[in-house]
């Protein structure tokens, strides 16, 4: 059962926190890899991974830890609005396969919102030019606060 289990280090997102698998990073610390999505949902759409854990979902992620997490995506969030203007931003998490999870390594996205451009459905985006990745993930990275 996906929501339930044994954590399986072979997904990818341990993969990329590993240095296995690449990713469009926009920071670092001990305690997250934030990168782009490269199925974005919009334009500037990321994720908050967190690191040194084995950790499917919310349910068996170290309540301690919640915190030091959501105080990443709040920084992050913040710095998505300064970089890109958009005019509401979706943060969110999935858990188990039925609720739209892909990737069994606890993840939040941080979706910003156009008023004038429509979402793309959750896992359905299509593969994103590269180049404008990392040209938001440096606007991003720039935009972060200390
Ligand atoms: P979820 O469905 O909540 O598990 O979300 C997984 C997210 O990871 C989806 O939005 C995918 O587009 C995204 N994704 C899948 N593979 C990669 C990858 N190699 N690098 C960055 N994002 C990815």
């Amino acid at each position: 059962m996906s929501l339930t289990g044994a954590y399986d280090g072979n997904n990818i997102f341990a993969k990329i926190l590993r240095g296995e698998a690449p990713c469009v990073k926009i920071f670092e610390d001990d305690e997250v890899l934030a990168f782009m999505d490269i199925f974005p949902q919009s334009q500037g759409h990321c994720l908050v991974v967190p690191k040194n854990v084995e950790a499917r979902n919310l349910t068996d992620f170290p309540a301690e830890r919640l915190g030091p997490l959501f105080q990443r995506v709040q920084r992050l969030t913040r710095a998505v609005i300064a970089a890109l203007s958009p005019d509401g931003v979706i943060v969110t998490q999935f858990n188990g396969a039925p609720a739209g999870q892909t990737i069994f390594h606890l993840h939040v996205h941080v979706i910003p919102r156009y008023a004038n451009l429509p979402l793309q459905a959750h896992n359905q985006g299509k593969p994103a030019d590269m180049e404008a990745l990392k040209s938001q993930a440096t606007r991003i990275a720039a935009a972060l606060e200390p």
